[in-house]
């Protein structure tokens, strides 16, 4: 009788052990440079490994004090020295892929990054990546590896609208937020996001709306996935885009013009005759243009171009409304294709990745299906 008691006190205590060392938390409190706020996370077991590929923006500059400008100067790890509280939410694997202001990346370039992101997330101890981008061109960056990134973990790209020797820069929260938002079991299928300033926008509706404000980035009509305060991530909705297309060999050459009153249609004839496979034009409104713009899509359209339509405005889609010379509905009748609510920069890097795989121009449309 007494061996059982023993055995069961045993079995007791031997279960409490087990349980206080799989689901102990832990209180981590973080002051934020700008508010002030605390946060507070909840760290369980084991942290698990997040990888930060870096490279470049104005996350890592600091003002030179001799000429007054940004300058990068900000490695990786100088990054993450600048966050307090990061080594109790996750482990840490810097890759430091390049040092550039995003004004300077091109497709070329995110086809590296794309593999090299890849590449990262084989490794099985790898829970997922965060991407430091400038965030000039960050839409187009993370929409061009949302479409062409095989792993299906997460991956997130983050920046900074003020560098890291302003009065308050931004760069270490928003770094913190996207860390704690790779390794959240509600953000594990958003595909790649733009995060800064709390907001999660899906890389394929997100855009820059400020040119110097840090809540630069919205998606517009889409609505953002999500929204990261108190260390938890908040889904808000589920409109993840999930196209995806293979990373070719070459890119092809693909020209974005936007259209304006008044336009002769020059700029497009050039970009044909000076060999554009692809032309994507931003037309007005519901993705319109006027009588001379719309003779040289059809001149384009006679050279087997592919001409996609978007719009100069911020929301709404591109539909096939109007039916006189230049109307989007005679610019598809005439063979164009509508990119639907994808803003131009985005529809000419979709155009890219299609042409260069060798893709039909209905297999390209349908691409583009809104
Ligand atoms: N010029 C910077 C860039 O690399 C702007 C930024 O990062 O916020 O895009």
């Amino acid at each position: 009788m007494k061996g059982q008691k023993v055995i069961f006190l045993y079995f007791i205590v031997s279960l409490l052990m087990i349980s206080s060392c799989r689901f102990t938390t832990k209180e981590v409190v973080k002051k934020t440079d700008s508010e002030q706020e605390t946060k507070k996370v909840q760290v369980k077991g084991d942290l698990p490994t997040v990888a930060i590929v870096t490279t470049g923006g104005t996350i890592a500059e600091k003002r030179d004090t001799k000429t007054g400008g940004l300058v990068p100067v900000v490695s990786g790890k100088d990054l993450l020295e600048a966050i307090p509280g990061l080594d109790k939410i996750a482990k840490i694997k810097v890759i430091e892929f390049s040092d550039i202001d995003s004004s300077q990346m091109t497709p070329e370039i995110w086809s590296n990054l794309s593999k090299k992101v890849d590449e990262v997330l084989q490794d099985k101890k790898i829970k997922g990546v965060v991407v430091t981008h400038g965030t000039d061109t960050m839409a187009e960056g993370a929409y061009f590896l949302d479409l062409t990134l095989q792993s299906k973990k997460p991956v997130v790209f983050v920046g900074a609208m003020r560098g890291a020797s302003s009065l308050s820069p931004d760069g270490p929260d928003n770094i913190y937020n996207a860390i704690l938002q790779v390794t959240s079991p509600e953000a594990q299928h958003f595909g790649v996001t733009v995060t800064l300033n709390q907001y999660i926008n899906s890389a394929s509706y997100v855009r820059k709306t400020n040119t110097t404000n840090v809540q630069t980035f919205n998606s517009g009509n889409r609505g953002y996935l999500g929204y990261i305060a108190m260390g938890k991530v908040h889904k808000l909705n589920d409109r993840i885009c999930g196209k995806k297309i293979k990373l070719p060999e070459k890119l092809a050459k693909v020209i974005l013009i936007k259209t304006f009153a008044g336009d002769d249609g020059t700029l497009v004839k050039y970009a044909v005759d000076t060999g554009a496979r692809g032309l994507v034009i931003e037309g007005v409104g519901a993705g319109n243009v006027n009588k001379q713009v719309y003779k040289v899509i059809e001149y384009a359209l006679s050279k087997k171009i592919i001409v996609v339509i978007a719009t100069r405005v911020f929301n709404g889609a591109v539909y096939p409304i109007y039916g006189d010379e230049g109307g989007g509905e005679k610019l598809q009748k005439i063979g164009a294709i509508l990119a639907g609510d994808l803003p131009g920069p985005k529809a000419r890097l979709l155009l890219m990745l299609g042409l260069s795989n060798g893709l039909s121009k209905k297999e390209i449309a349908n691409y583009f299906e809104y």
